[in-house]
C-alpha cells in the first residue's frame, strides 16, 4: 500500500468516525502498517474528521520520525501494536463517550461481554453465547510507560480486536483499515448495549 492510498484510507475513516462523535476536539490518532519497518501516522492535534494527505507522516516501529512532522504521543501504543503481531495493518484510537464511561464503570483489568448477536462482528466469533473478553489497561500520560503494559500484557495473553484505556478511549486493530473499522463499529455497539444494560439495572 502507497502512502497515499493509506492516508486516503484513513481520512475516509475520519470522516466516518467524526460522524459517530467519536473523536471530538482533536482527540485520537490512526495509522496504516506501510510494510515491515514503518507506519503512516496522524499527526498530533489534527482533528480527525477533518484530515488531508498532509495530517500524515511516517515513523518507524519504534515512533522515531521518517518523514517531516510531529507524531502524536500516543503513536508509541500504535507501533508497539505492530511490533507485537505482524498482521495487524491498521490501529484506529478513538476516545467516545461509551468507552471512556464504560471503561471507568469496570474496575478490573478485563471487560467480558456475552449474549450479544454484535460480537459476531470481532473476527473469530461465530456465535453471541461464548464470552469473549477485552483488555482494560489504566490511562497515564507516560506512553512508554502504557505501551510497555500493553507489552506485558500482550506476552500474558495475546490481545485480540482492541483494548481500552481507563477513563480515555479505544484502541481497535485489524488486518486492514476495513477491519479496523468494523471491529471499531462492533466494539461501540457493543459498549454502548453494555451500558444500557446496567443503566437498566440488568447487570
Ligand atoms: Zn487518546
Amino acid at each position: 500500500m502507497t502512502p497515499s492510498t493509506a492516508a486516503q484510507a484513513l481520512i475516509e475513516a475520519g470522516r466516518w468516525i467524526n460522524q459517530q462523535g467519536w473523536c471530538p476536539a482533536t482527540g485520537g490518532n490512526f495509522s496504516i502498517r506501510l510494510g515491515d519497518d514503518r507506519a503512516l501516522v496522524t499527526q498530533s492535534g489534527r482533528h480527525k474528521g477533518h484530515l488531508t494527505e498532509q495530517d500524515f507522516m511516517q515513523v518507524d516501529l519504534f515512533g522515531t520520525p521518517l518523514t517531516e512532522g510531529k507524531p502524536s504521543a500516543e503513536t508509541l501504543v500504535h507501533t508497539a501494536l505492530y511490533r507485537l503481531d505482524d498482521t495487524i495493518g491498521a490501529v484506529l484510537h478513538t476516545h467516545s463517550v461509551p468507552s471512556t464511561v464504560l471503561s471507568r464503570l469496570t474496575a478490573d483489568d478485563w471487560l467480558s461481554l456475552e449474549g450479544f448477536e454484535m460480537q459476531k462482528s470481532l473476527s473469530g466469533n461465530q456465535t453471541h453465547e461464548e464470552s469473549i473478553r477485552l483488555a482494560i489497561v489504566d490511562n497515564t500520560q507516560d506512553m512508554t510507560a502504557l505501551a510497555n503494559t500493553i507489552e506485558q500484557r500482550w506476552h500474558t495473553q495475546p490481545l485480540s480486536w482492541g483494548l481500552l484505556v481507563r477513563g480515555h478511549g479505544l484502541y481497535a486493530w485489524g488486518r486492514d483499515s476495513q477491519e479496523a473499522t468494523r471491529h471499531l463499529e462492533g466494539l461501540e455497539f457493543l459498549f454502548a448495549c453494555e451500558l444500557e444494560m446496567r443503566r437498566l439495572g440488568a447487570r
